[in-house]
């Protein structure tokens, strides 16, 4: 975990460091490559996993994919800004020179993280922004992730599992978006990161 005073400090002028948190299958991905187009200092963090690559995932762009042992060597360095083990069995956690060196040239960080990362972002940067997104409802949510089919019946009901706990702590952020239509989300997204009037692409 991050063990030196983190600068995310909140500052009118300046950027903040957001951290994004919602069950699996909410559409945070989506709506956040729909933000991003219409937001250029937006800038998304590439977390390290453990996990292996998805086929089409692309290594420094949807992950950076290392070892235990490389994932061990970023946390003795101090190189971790948070972590945790995401859905039963591997690590994943976010690089903090990236998000340093991002803050540091004006962009806007986004943090797309569980809500353990989330709990530990907020003991080291609480003046970050804190944003959950939401299904309309529980039965959708469901119907979205078994219908994109990429998960086997055990990893759904783990992730289902690990839903009704995040669902249940989103009175800890600071804003709800309510993921019904993916514009309408991403907008709320980039208003609340500030980045409303950047030109859009
Ligand atoms: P997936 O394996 O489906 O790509 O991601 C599973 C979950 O891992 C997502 O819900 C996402 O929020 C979480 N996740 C991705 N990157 C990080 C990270 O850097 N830190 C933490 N704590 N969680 C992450």
């Amino acid at each position: 975990m991050y063990t030196s005073e983190p600068r995310y400090w909140r500052n009118l002028s300046e950027p903040v460091l957001t951290v994004l948190t919602g069950p699996s299958a909410v559409g945070k991905g989506t709506v956040v490559q729909h933000a991003k187009n219409s937001a250029d200092r937006m800038w998304l963090s590439v977390s390290a996993t453990t996990r292996d690559p998805r086929p089409g995932e692309v290594d420094g762009v949807h992950y950076r994919f290392v070892t235990d042992a490389e994932f061990d060597d970023l946390i003795d360095a101090g190189k971790m800004l948070e972590y945790a083990v995401v859905h039963g069995h591997h690590r994943y956690g976010t690089p903090s020179d990236p998000v340093e060196q991002a803050l540091a040239d004006g962009l806007a960080p986004l943090l797309e993280i569980d809500l353990d990362g989330a709990r530990q972002v907020r003991e080291h940067a609480p003046n970050a922004r804190f944003v959950f997104m939401a299904p309309p409802s529980w039965d959708e949510l469901v119907r979205r992730l078994t219908g994109r089919g990429t998960e086997t019946p055990e990893q759904i009901a783990r992730r289902l599992e690990t839903a009704r706990t995040e669902l249940a702590a989103q009175d800890e952020f600071d804003h709800v978006i309510v993921n019904t239509d993916v514009s309408a989300a991403a907008a709320e997204l980039v208003d609340l990161m500030g980045l409303s009037s950047d030109t859009p692409r």
